[in-house]
């Protein structure tokens, strides 16, 4: 039975949500009185008149949200969150986590150390959600920015891992040693809005004009995508160069040093006059990644706040290209399971201006589908973007030399991609 019902307001008996329209996230039936509502959880009951039972209402869910997934008829969502704080027990600090997910129906990484905790993970909308909340009532935690997305086809992740990790984010060398704890090394938030301002004064969308730079003509600002090329070539913002790198973990832009090359957008850039716009899905990469160019000696950091998905969450598809690449079984979703109201299409105006975005990696020609398939080779697995022919040419292979592999898998059909995929990519982010 469907279970997408929203209840417009006013509700009734209910004088403190007249204000708000309320998603109901779990009710077999369709017909719903609101009973009680919570502000400071923003979630009320719902008693449902013909199953006559109370089921859980929140008014801060993603619009999208509202078929039912593969498991039943819960529907799901992948929650992301981190924050960098001092954690001065973290083992403590896991066992408590793990004792509150105890029996909830939680998948995915969430992993804590003494700098914080970072975490993706899906499950059905009252228990996911109920662990942010529960997060946010340490003051700690209390500013946390939590995301949250659509999961319809059930879980994103394929079993719960909630540990302790050295690293929150897989780096080379490791982080313990950055100093992501102080905020003044890291690069500056801006709002999504804030962001969008500045790149909507771009001329040269590479090259962005300092508007705070009056007479100074010789500052600049540079887009810096901090994600890797395989996630750029299914979306990206306009203008953004692609990462020349396969994994996050070995980026070394702007670590080059002062002689020009050609494979770091840094090399060579005016330190002191350079505004960096640093942007990644989360915002997560960017926190770390700011702090090793800030002791490299750049000194104008900026960084989107909540990174991509927030942005297009608060400002829709303004300046984005294509899709975001996600970490889960979902790996791409389009700008509007963000935000469907404030999504416009530039598809088609963008994918003649770029030689690699959207582009079989084997043929070169345009994919229709932004999103990857993993190689039939079970030992390559590794994350293309293929077009029709290609894969049937290549039998689901990402080049000719896995399709002389031992272990290939039988080609699967349209854009299905094999499980497992992500063996490959599970300890990327
Ligand atoms: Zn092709
Ligand atoms: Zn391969």
């Amino acid at each position: 039975m469907a279970i997408s019902s929203s209840v417009a307001s006013p509700l009734p008996s209910c004088s403190s949500v007249s204000s708000l329209t309320l998603r109901i996230l779990y009710c077999p039936a369709r017909i719903h009185i609101a009973t009680s509502f919570s502000k400071k959880s923003n979630r009320g009951l719902v008693y449902c008149s013909v199953t006559s039972q109370l089921v859980v209402a929140s008014s801060r869910l993603p619009a999208r949200i509202g078929r039912a997934g593969r498991n039943g008829d819960l529907e799901f969502c992948v929650v992301t969150f981190y924050k960098f704080v001092s954690i001065e027990n973290p083992e403590g600090e896991v066992l408590k986590h793990q004792e509150f997910l105890q029996g909830r129906d939680i998948h995915g990484r969430i992993y804590v150390n003494e700098q914080g905790i970072n975490a993706q993970y899906s499950g059905p909308i009252e228990d996911a959600l109920a662990y942010a909340d529960w997060l946010k009532e340490d003051p700690r935690f209390s500013d946390i920015l939590v995301q949250t997305s659509p999961a319809l086809d059930g879980h994103a992740f394929p079993r719960l891992k909630m540990r302790f990790k050295p690293s929150l984010v897989q780096f080379e060398g490791g982080m313990s040693h950055l100093p992501v704890l102080n905020p003044t090394m890291r690069a500056t938030l801006l709002t999504p809005a804030e962001w969008r301002e500045r790149l909507q004064a771009s001329i040269n969308p590479f090259e962005l004009p300092n508007k705070a730079s009056g007479s100074n003509h010789d500052r600049r600002s540079l887009l810096l995508d901090v994600r890797n090329g395989y996630e750029w070539d299914v979306g990206h913002f306009q203008g953004a160069e692609r990462p020349e790198v396969d994994s996050f973990r070995h980026t070394s832009v702007g670590l080059a040093g002062e002689e020009t090359a050609t494979f770091d957008l840094l090399a060579g850039v005016d330190k002191e006059n350079t505004d960096i716009l640093m942007y990644c899905t989360g915002g997560i990469r960017c926190d770390v990644y700011s702090t090793v160019l800030r002791q490299r000696g750049f000194q104008n950091l900026y960084t989107l706040s909540g990174g991509v998905s927030h942005y297009l969450k608060s400002e829709g598809s303004a300046g984005w290209v294509g899709n975001l690449f996600v970490f889960d079984s979902r790996l791409s979703l389009p700008p509007s399971t963000y935000n469907s109201n404030l999504t416009t299409n530039v598809r088609s105006k963008v994918v003649s201006e770029s030689e690699r975005f959207a582009k079989c990696y084997i043929c070169r020609s345009r994919v229709l589908e932004f999103r990857h398939r993993n190689c039939a080779n079970l030992d390559c697995n590794r994350l293309f973007l293929s077009c029709g022919s290609c894969v049937e040419e290549f039998k689901g292979c990402c080049c000719s030399d896995c399709t002389q592999a031992p272990r290939l898998r039988p080609v699967l059909p349209g854009h299905e991609r094999y499980q497992k995929w992500h063996l490959y990519r599970d300890d990327d982010f």
